[in-house]
């Protein structure tokens, strides 16, 4: 079978086509500037050099024709014919209340997405643009979505429920949801695969530490809590992002910069995080590069408060299973940066691990970083979200067929 995920962002879209006889990526690439002047598809046949191809996008269906065109393309495509497509797994950020796991896609779940857009106006809508321009080109070939979200559906209600008054949960749908599912999900069952251990007899915590981070606790094989909460600005610090902060910061700023809610919530989600304190970048190495090369004390800070908070993260979810088997670590400063890892894991030896330095040092890689004796396993897990979304879609679309 083979299947295409699809990724579409307001201006953007990456895919990837897999063939699921191996898992194997046959293609990938990234259409940008999707809507804007100077639109490019940059696509990638495994194995061959990259290709840029500069066309006139206007619109999400205008990009996945240009897309489909390279992939059954005589020279840089992978496919004879479009009808080699067994299904399409789409990714779609907001699944609300409505969606606790990957579905087929119909009218009804269209139309159910569309009441999601007031939770994730950025998001939601460039999702169903791309569902719906794929159903339009590719009219008999299963779709299914896949959400951010749907993993962290089996939180408890005295998880996710925030302590205002109730009545906005039953007006709003104000509440803790939850994103980066996908990458949760995938990390915890493949931490399992590796000790070879059934997943409903662990309790891991995932940290997703890349631009945007999240961490979640995952008691048999179910998220119970994670950091990000009612949208992605919670929890963590981040790359730009501030997390968690005391919510009367906002009117304060707003009365003293003399800006608008609007304005202040643009800085806690763009100037803020990692990139707010130290005042550098964004990026983890650069940030890095100062605070250990040059000895740049508000780089440092940045790392530490970064560090602190996914510590006392972890310990709180430690809290809430009651005790931990794995903690697991990816995304791209999860996956690369030993050193952040060290600053997270340094005090928490305690709950039964000591982490090998050697181990440590690896980058990208499947490894256990923690000593061989130790009673809790540290783990570096490389995530792939596109293969879980594939792997979803696989399932839901067999399913079909019986
Ligand atoms: P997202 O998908 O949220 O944009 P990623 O998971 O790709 O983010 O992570 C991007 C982050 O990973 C960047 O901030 C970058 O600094 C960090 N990163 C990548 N490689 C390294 C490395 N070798 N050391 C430290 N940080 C790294």
């Amino acid at each position: 079978m083979k299947i295409l995920i699809m990724n579409c962002g307001s201006s953007s879209l990456k895919y990837q086509l897999l063939d699921m006889e191996d898992g194997k990526v046959l293609a990938k690439g990234l259409a940008e500037r999707i809507g804007i002047n100077d639109s490019l598809l940059t696509h990638q046949v495994n194995g061959k050099e990259k290709v840029k191809i500069q066309k006139g996008m206007k619109n999400h269906k205008e990009a996945i024709q240009i897309v489909l065109e390279a992939l059954v393309d005589k020279e840089i495509g992978v496919l004879k014919d479009m009808s080699e497509i067994n299904a399409v797994g789409h990714r779609v950020v907001h699944g609300g209340e409505c969606f606790t796991d990957s579905v087929l896609i119909d009218e009804d779940v269209i139309k159910k997405l569309e009441e999601c857009i007031d939770l994730a106006p950025l998001h939601n809508p460039a999702n169903i643009e791309g569902i719906k321009a794929c159903q339009q080109i590719m009219p008999n070939v299963p779709m299914v979505a896949v959400f951010d979200t749907a993993f962290h559906q089996t939180m408890p209600d005295y998880a996710y429920i925030y302590p205002i008054p109730y009545e906005y949960y039953e007006k709003y749908r104000i509440r803790r949801y939850g994103f980066h599912g996908t990458s949760h999900k995938y990390v915890s069952l493949r931490a399992a695969e590796i000790l070879n251990k059934p997943i409903e007899s662990l309790k891991i915590i995932t940290c997703h530490l890349g631009n945007g981070s999240s961490i979640t606790a995952v008691k048999e094989g179910k998220s119970i809590d994670t950091s990000m909460g009612f949208t992605p600005l919670e929890g963590l610090a981040m790359g730009t992002r501030s997390g968690n902060i005391d919510p009367s910061i906002i009117t304060f700023l707003m009365e003293k910069e003399k800006i608008t809610a609007e304005e202040v919530i643009n800085i806690l989600n763009k100037k803020s995080g990692v990139y707010g304190i130290s005042g550098i970048s964004n990026d983890f190495r650069d940030i890095q590069a100062a605070a250990f090369e040059q000895g740049n004390k508000r780089a440092m800070l940045a790392l530490k408060v970064f560090a602190y908070i996914a510590k006392k993260t972890i310990g709180s979810y430690v809290a809430a299973m009651g005790g931990v088997d794995v903690i697991v670590f990816t995304a791209g400063v999860g996956e690369n940066s030993s050193e952040m890892r060290e600053f997270i894991l340094d005090g928490l030896e305690y709950l039964g691990f000591n982490l090998d330095k050697e181990k440590n040092k690896v980058r990208g890689k499947e490894e256990i970083i923690s000593t061989e004796d130790s009673k809790v396993k540290v783990m570096v897990i490389p995530t792939n979200e596109e293969y879980m979304i594939a792997k979803d879609t696989e399932k839901i679309v067999k399913g079909l067929k019986k």
